[in-house]
């Protein structure tokens, strides 16, 4: 196997809601010229899908990121698929202004979730609401009716259906703005969004699409608003999704960037990972950095 030039460090951190269908967060630190940088790409994808998360990583250890163009970034609260009290509370915690609100379960639940983050925000805030494609083409356009009234008016809704095809069908039956995410995964992906006019917004993140400077080939290519959103990151990575969001010619919207918060304090517990799973991901690494 490939030697690594390079320090790393694997760690691990509980985190406070189950999201995504994990209670614990891995991921690598791996130092550069500039610094550490972070490989956190989700367990269960496969080696080749994880290539450009490692190129994301190895961009930021060298520090070659674009020069920003702005010194702030607008963040979202995430809300994950919990109850109204707890929806609230989580709101109500982060002191922001614009919530993005996990759906696409039990719609009636859903209502409840999103009512709730309207009473936490007030009438001034912003809520956008993500289906991760749970939707189908035919549930979405009454589905995102109802949450726009529970809501009292949403931002947009985030990949409301798993196909780009079915995206374009609900964008054209309803009136609330429609966001892509899994379905600009793949560097040739944005090119079908824009092709079948998908989407009102994209929503890119760094580490699954290749690093900033990818991700501003993608914005540039594109042309639309670019909302930069993270992948579950710890706060060192995601710094690089504030790097490109600070780098972005334009930012309409406010970045899913706020991330971290879903973690639990590491105050009292070191986030190092066990000796097996600190094996199985410099195994992952030394397999991966042989082919980029
Ligand atoms: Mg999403």
């Amino acid at each position: 196997m490939t030697d690594l030039p390079f320090r790393t460090q694997v760690w691990a951190i509980p985190l406070r809601d189950r999201f995504r269908g994990i209670t614990v967060r891995e991921g690598m630190l791996i130092e550069g010229t500039a610094g550490w940088a972070e490989w956190s790409p989700f367990v269960e994808y496969d080696d080749a899908e994880v290539a450009n998360w490692l190129r994301c990583a190895l961009e930021a250890a060298a520090g070659d990121w674009a020069p920003p163009v702005r010194t702030e970034v607008p963040v979202n609260v995430t809300v994950p698929a919990a109850s109204p009290e707890r929806a609230a509370e989580i709101v109500r915690t982060s002191g922001l202004t614009t919530a993005k609100v996990k759906v696409g379960e039990v719609l009636a639940e859903d209502v409840e979730r999103v009512a709730a983050v309207r009473d936490a925000l007030g009438p001034a805030g912003r809520i956008r609401v993500d289906v991760n494609g749970l939707w189908t083409v035919d549930e979405a356009p009454a589905a995102i009716r109802l949450l726009d009234a529970a809501a009292g008016g949403l931002e947009y809704v985030e990949q409301p259906c798993a196909t780009v095809q079915d995206l374009a069908a609900v964008r054209r039956r309803v009136d609330v703005p429609i966001a892509a995410d899994e379905s600009i995964r793949r560097a040739e992906d944005p090119y079908l969004v824009r092709e079948l006019e998908a989407a009102d917004i994209a929503i890119l993140k760094v580490q699954p699409l290749g690093g900033v400077r990818a991700c501003l080939r993608i914005a540039e290519d594109i042309g639309l608003p670019v909302v930069v959103s993270s992948a579950l990151e710890s706060s060192v990575g995601l710094a690089a999704g504030f790097a490109l969001a600070r780098a972005l010619p334009e930012l309409p919207y406010a970045c899913g960037l706020a991330s971290d918060a879903l973690f639990a304090p590491t105050a009292e517990s070191h986030p190092a990972a066990s000796a097996v799973r600190t094996q199985w991901w410099e195994d992952r690494l030394r397999r991966v950095y042989a082919h980029v």
